[in-house]
């Protein structure tokens, strides 16, 4: 099955008994059990629910693994992975990780004991130092954010064979359409589906996916014990997202390249952020292990004054945060999204007061350009 006909057709489609083509939203808690302890598969809505499963199963078949696993936000999804570890093991993790990622490590799992380093991923050379004998992931972002920064997924999954390491990478800027972790060696990789694969904006979602029975196993031990699990309503959002997934990844990265060149010829915006540019330190990379480069771009206007400026006059982006939706966004990552990352640690990566972050809809591409160029103006 090709990527486009997948969307429509894999995982579990419609429903027997009545022939519908969508399937039902099981909004329920508990089910009747023939006798007790023998039940029909499900037994209570935190352990199954055949809504969430059908979701699960589709995310496990577009990202080409073994099972998939659905929570009730990308933060629930990544904390319940980190749960796989115990206190004094140590992950390696991608500097410019996404903000609610590195809250979580040193606010709330640094009390647990959760060992961990940040370092650039892109240098495997400065992966291989920062391991050590606690190590037991790496745990890569590729594309970051808000830089847009590229790992080579590949060159990763090779270091973490050779320590016996497992690789976890968050997909979500680049969803299974464009990149597909596991096919290049990563064990566990994991979405906020409340960007492109709800595409949206109007549900919040995490979604893993292993590549081992084994792995399998362990995710549904503690989505069931920890229970940070998604709803039915919310399952069935997810699935009706998926089936346009493609098509609306078609759309933004048509939309994407037309927006880049025309800020590329800008003289107000002398430093662009998008892979897709050559001169994107991570173009050949991302050339080689994504068939897209996303609709994420950030570009700089050189001072916190004059990006609010330009904020405060575009119409068709809404300033708000998060990304990945059917309409434009835009905003800016020192006083919103990497807030949380103290001053002195945004400017070590580059995150300057000036550096505005779009991410790009479906809109008309012109519309979008005339809104800038007048905001810019
Ligand atoms: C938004 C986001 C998350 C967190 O997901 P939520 O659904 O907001 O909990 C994690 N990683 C990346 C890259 C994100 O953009």
């Amino acid at each position: 099955m090709r990527a486009k006909t997948k969307m429509i057709h894999s995982g579990i489609t419609g429903e027997k008994q009545t022939g519908a083509v969508s399937v039902p939203i099981y909004q329920v808690s508990t089910y009747k059990q023939d006798s007790a302890g023998n039940h029909r598969g499900y037994e209570y809505s935190r352990t199954g629910n055949p809504t969430r499963h059908a979701l699960e199963t589709v995310i496990a078949e577009l990202e080409n693994g073994k099972a998939g696993a659905a929570f009730g936000s990308g933060m629930a999804a990544i904390t319940s992975v980190m749960m796989l570890f115990d206190s004094e093991d140590h992950i390696i993790m991608t500097d410019d990780v996404y903000g609610g990622s590195y809250r979580l490590i040193t606010k709330v799992l640094n009390r647990l004991k959760l060992e961990h380093t940040f370092t650039d991923t892109s240098s495997p050379a400065s992966v291989e130092t920062a391991i050590n004998e606690h190590t037991k992931a790496i745990y890569v972002e590729t594309p970051t954010n808000p830089l847009l920064k590229i790992t080579d997924i590949q060159k990763m999954s090779e270091i973490a064979k050779k320590h016996g390491l497992l690789l976890i990478v968050d997909n979500t800027f680049a969803t299974p359409y464009w990149q597909r972790p596991l096919e290049l060696g990563a064990d566990i990789v994991l979405h906020s589906a409340t960007k492109y694969i709800g595409g949206h904006s109007d549900v919040v979602a995490g979604l893993v996916v292993v590549n081992t029975e084994e792995l399998a196993q362990e995710i549904y031990f503690i989505q069931n014990a920890v229970g940070a699990v998604l709803g039915p309503q919310d399952s069935w959002l997810l699935m009706r997202g998926i089936k346009t997934l493609a098509l609306r990844m078609e759309a933004i990265e048509a939309n994407t390249r037309k927006i880049v060149s025309f800020l590329e010829s800008h003289e107000k915006v002398p430093t662009i952020y998008y892979p897709g540019l050559e001169s994107h330190p991570g173009h050949e990379v991302a050339s080689k292990q994504a068939a897209g480069f996303g609709g994420m771009v950030s570009f700089d206007v050189g001072s916190g004054k004059a990006a609010e400026k330009v904020l405060a006059a575009v119409n068709y982006f809404t300033l708000a945060e998060s990304l990945g939706a059917v309409e434009s966004l835009i905003s800016l990552p020192a006083k919103m999204t990497h807030a949380s990352i103290p001053a002195a640690r945004r400017k070590e990566l580059g995150i300057t007061d000036g550096l505005i972050r779009i991410s790009i809809g479906i809109e008309d591409a012109e519309d979008l350009i005339e809104d800038l160029e007048a905001a810019l103006a």
